[in-house]
């Protein structure tokens, strides 16, 4: 089956697939750079990454392309109170969110852009729109969008605009500039005291919001691409105004595909500061849970169904992190006997088929995790009945290399990424919020795999010997920097609590 991917624009699920060549063309939404990351951003970022994954995994190549939006009111506002550069403070979150990205495996798309560098771009599509009579300037010199001139507005969010038409003296939004028709929407705001701006030749200001976004997908994608992508709070007016701006000017159609990602909910709420339930991704690491764990809840529920982040669910996803992990290393380092099963290499093919199977549908990976479980379940019970030999390794592994392609969950580099958060709160000035656990984990990653291993070979060494009092020490010592030592009967094993 091709890959059927739901479609917010035709309100379908349709199949995907690039209309040229073999190269997907997307664009997706990115962050505002003005505050840390929080947990809800981070399922659309996952979302897109299992896509982008999916996609790979399939044979196709992208051009992904994510903007970082670097100037808004709330960077301007936080800015100033701060009495520094925008530029200086946007920097600061923009290294943060990639290094959250990192942390939760989250690829990087093959372009990230910023607004502020793209401002020649954004100043050619408003005057190619004013050209065409789509875009008027107000008295007090901002530009604006008119939409009675693009009849298809409304088209992706299917409102219906017709009777919201004013005579001007109607107010729809926050915008505080003169505007012929309430509905229209700011493309290039003039300047207020105090305020960052840039001379161009429409005069003096910053871009609106939406305008940043058609320039950079098409300096970078073409006048039409693929897929456009984002959070569902983004439909409306977002994205319903990139394709006003975009397809008025080109007469094109603008992204063929799209697709949106549904609001993550926190301990059944919306989230928000104000109940309490908001919290960032480096929130969470410093209560000291792991990227992995995070990364895999956030990728349990498909990407349109609702997820509702609890504390329980984080600790079942960790657990299952867990067991994923066990599994590989019993694959690995167990002495199994000699011989083919031909029962273990089919269980291998089809959990993979079915894992498959269920991203090729709309991206299910809930049920893709599910077949990847059965897996674990079976080979495990087989393993326990003597049933796995040596030569149904290789197949049981590459079934996890495939299935760890898309979910990114299987290397555990938590440890790193926990230290790196502890080091940034100390910076910072967040002491108090490091939980004794995350200091604990991140503790293992002063020792490095290698530093690990040869403990790991001196605590052997001292047990042939039957010299207890120092392999104990060696154990202890280990256990003390986070890292905890199996004896089984096929060895020692080793993990990273
Ligand atoms: P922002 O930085 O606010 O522009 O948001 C970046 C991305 O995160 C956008 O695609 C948003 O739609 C998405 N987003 C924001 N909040 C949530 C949430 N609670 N659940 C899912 N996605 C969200
Ligand atoms: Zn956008």
């Amino acid at each position: 089956m091709p890959f059927q991917l739901f479609n917010s624009l035709s309100g379908k699920t349709e199949e995907f697939a690039p209309a040229q060549d073999n190269l997907v063309r997307f664009y997706a939404c990115g962050p505002t750079v003005y505050d840390y990351g929080h947990i809800g951003n981070f399922r659309t970022f996952v979302a897109v990454d299992v896509l982008r994954r999916h996609l790979l995994q399939s044979g196709r190549q992208l051009l992904h392309v994510m903007n970082i939006t670097d100037v808004d009111d709330k960077i301007i506002r936080n800015a100033n109170q701060k009495g520094v550069p925008i530029g200086e403070y946007t920097a600061k979150f923009e290294k943060a969110f990639l290094e959250d990205m990192d942390a939760l495996a989250i690829q990087q798309p093959e372009r990230i852009s910023r607004a502020t560098e793209n401002i020649p771009e954004m100043i050619a599509l408003i005057q190619g729109l004013a050209k065409k009579g789509v875009a008027y300037q107000a008295e007090d010199g901002s530009w604006y969008y008119r939409i009675s001139k693009f009849p298809e507005y409304g088209k992706l969010s299917k409102k219906d605009f017709t009777g919201l038409i004013t005579d001007g003296s109607g107010r729809m939004d926050a915008d505080e500039y003169e505007k012929d028709d309430a509905r229209d929407f700011a493309l290039w705001k003039a300047p207020k005291e105090g305020e960052t701006s840039w001379d161009t030749a429409i005069g003096p200001g910053r871009p609106g919001w939406h305008i940043e976004c058609s320039a950079m997908a098409m300096k970078y994608l073409g006048e039409s691409f693929d897929l456009h992508a984002g959070g569902e709070d983004l439909l409306f007016p977002h994205h319903e105004n990139e394709i006003a701006q975009s397809e008025a000017a080109t007469g094109k159609t603008f992204a063929r595909h799209w697709m949106h990602v549904r609001f993550l909910l926190v301990e059944g709420q919306k989230m928000s500061k104000s109940l309490g339930n908001f919290y960032t991704l480096r929130d969470l690491v410093l209560m000291g849970h792991k990227p992995s764990s995070i990364r895999l809840l956030l990728m349990s529920v498909p990407y349109r169904k609702q997820l509702n982040f609890t504390f329980d669910g984080l600790v079942q996803a960790a657990n299952s992190v867990e067991r994923l992990r066990n599994f590989k290393i019993r694959l690995e380092t167990s002495q199994w006997a000699e011989g083919n099963n031909p029962e273990a290499a089919a269980v291998a093919k089809n959990a993979v088929t079915e894992m498959r199977a269920a991203l090729d549908d709309d991206l299910n990976t809930a049920q893709a995790l599910a077949a990847i479980f059965d897996l674990v379940r079976d080979v495990n019970a087989m393993a326990d009945q003597g049933k796995v030999t040596k030569g149904d390794i290789p197949a049981l592994l590459e079934a996890l290399t495939k299935f760890d392609e898309i979910f990114g969950v299987l290397q555990d580099h938590d440890a790193t990424h926990i230290k790196a958060t502890v080091e940034w709160a100390r910076r910072e000035n967040r002491e108090e919020k490091i939980s004794a656990a995350a200091l604990e984990m991140a503790q293992s990653a002063s020792f490095s795999d290698a530093d690990v291993e040869a403990l790991v070979a001196k605590h052997s060494e001292a047990r042939k010997a039957r010299d207890f009092k120092t392999s104990d020490a060696v154990r202890d010592e280990l256990l003390a920097q986070g890292i905890i030592l199996e004896n089984t009967k096929d060895g020692v094993r080793w993990k990273r609590k």
